[in-house]
């Protein structure tokens, strides 16, 4: 299909909105005065006018309206999606469940709505009237924006969140695209990596002081740090991060891939105080889970989960993917029920997601959206019965079914730093390669520091990236 834009530039927005119909197509581009031939979405600005155009196969349906001659490009990209949306969904027969919302946070968006319009009710009339998001989706982003509310309130007011990032993994799974560098590949880096993490936990470490702020919530992700010795980063987090003991709200290690977990590790975990822990299976099926390329078995999950409690870890979350390949919805709901038995504080339930940086992307086709959709559903009904609520959501660039992402925790043990780092409530300072900071103020409301993704280039270039970090982090935090 064909992207055509005469007289503006938001051919990205155009892009992103026929994804929700088409997620996995690669589109071509054109600004010619004509329109091309064949499937097309075509927006043309000319004299104040706007006219939209779709076909798909022999069908064709044209909109327009009058725009005012500086019209902002936030009104512009609106207008066009009030035109071209609803021809999208008369000629493919879909409705996405999230109506033309393309962004990732939708329950920040509700939130939003409702501070502007004075009223919840307003706010969800909007998403229904204005953005065609389904009564479902609606209901789903305003109870969790309910249970994240006393979460939000309750952070204190100079608090920040620290994200160490962990960019290692044993292996790769096939359906990644997050930065994660296998250990047997490129674990002669990490040595040096984490020399640096020393020396960048210091600079964050003066620049807390010297700003009067202090951390309330410690995140170790990755990657799966599990997969190297955290004795060190642990220690230093200890010395240079933490505030009085008992004082954060929350010290989460992503242990996430069972094969890592050891009674070893664990301990050292208990030692330095991490609260919570992920114990990811990702899938209760076997054959799923070498599919996907993940060397551990189902029983490895449920061991590794079990030692977990037995050393002591009383709040531990379970990641799972919907739309895996060679799951189906029976196997899904199979996987659902046995995390259940479980009883985990926290399930999150994924969708999957299939970017460029992924051995999937060339290969596979885009799960069957009815079948995750069904694969969602069952999760929402089967772990809120089961007394867990969604506290968070998020969604991603192609996204099985157009979905999202929902964190799931029992009343009391959702993640704070979930909560403020998808609201874009808080701070967050990241530290190591693929870690993102973002700081609050400035005049977009939240400032984001480059970020440099792979760990040799973070190694090779580090000291310009500190001496950058500090400027940046004095400029902005600074009052
Ligand atoms: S464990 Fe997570 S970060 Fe590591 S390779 Fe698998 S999906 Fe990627």
């Amino acid at each position: 299909m064909v992207i055509h834009t005469v007289g503006h530039a938001r051919t990205y927005e155009m892009e992103a909105l026929l994804k929700l119909f088409r997620p996995a197509e690669r589109f071509d581009f054109s600004s010619e005065p004509e329109i091309p031939a064949g499937e097309v979405l075509s927006a043309v600005l000319a004299d104040g006018h706007l006219t939209c155009v779709t076909r798909i196969g022999r069908e064709e349906l044209c909109a327009e309206t009058d725009v005012p001659a500086d019209i902002p490009n936030n009104l512009l990209d609106r207008t066009l999606s009030s035109l071209l949306y609803p021809q999208l969904c008369a000629l493919t027969g879909l409705r996405p469940a999230w109506g033309m919302l393309t962004g990732i946070r939708p329950v920040n968006l509700l939130r939003k709505f409702r501070e502007r319009t004075g009223s919840l009710a307003a706010a969800q009339s909007e998403f229904r009237d204005v953005w065609h998001v389904t009564e479902e989706k609606i209901q789903l982003a305003s109870d969790i924006l309910a249970v994240q509310q006393p979460i939000l309130d309750a952070a204190p007011e100079n608090g920040v969140g620290i994200y160490l990032s962990v960019p290692f993994c044993p292996t790769r799974c096939k359906y990644c695209s997050f930065v994660s560098n296998s250990v047997a590949q490129m674990g002669r880096l990490i040595p040096d990596y984490l020399q640096c993490v020393h020396r960048e936990m210091q600079l964050v470490s003066q620049i807390i002081d010297e700003c009067g702020l202090r951390v309330d919530s410690v995140y170790i992700g990755g990657g799966t740090p599990t997969a190297i010795d955290l004795y060190q980063p642990l220690d230093w987090i200890d010395r240079y991060l933490l505030p009085e003991p008992g004082s954060l709200r929350e010290f989460t290690v992503e242990a996430g891939r069972p094969d890592t977990i050891t009674r070893e590790n664990l301990a050292v975990l208990r030692q330095f105080g991490v609260t919570r822990i992920s114990v990811n299976p990702q899938s209760f099926q076997d054959h799923v889970l070498k599919a996907a390329g993940r060397p551990h078995t189902a029983q490895d999950a449920v061991d590794k989960f079990l030692l977990a409690r037995e050393m002591g870890f009383s709040n531990i979350n379970m990641d799972f993917i919907a739309g895996l390949p060679e799951d189906t919805v029976q196997g899904f709901r199979g996987s659902i029920d046995r995390a259940v038995a479980l009883s985990p504080e926290s399930i999150t339930v994924h969708c999957l997601s299939l970017k460029k940086a992924a051995d999937f992307y060339q290969s596979l086709a885009m799960p069957e959206p009815a079948a995750v959709s069904e694969m969602v559903a069952y999760a929402q009904e089967t772990l809120t019965q089961a007394g867990y609520r969604p506290y968070y959501l998020y969604r991603q660039k192609n996204m099985a079914a157009n979905l999202e992402n929902v964190g799931y925790a029992k009343p009391g043990f959702e993640s704070p730093y979930n909560v403020m780092m998808m609201d874009d409530s808080q701070t967050i300072l990241g530290i190591g390669a693929g870690a993102s900071t973002k700081v609050l103020g400035g005049r977009r409301g939240i400032e984001r520091l480059t970020e440099c993704k792979y760990p040799y280039d973070y190694l090779a270039r580090f000291d310009g990236l500190m001496q950058q970090k500090e400027r940046d982090l004095r400029a902005l935090l600074k009052k």
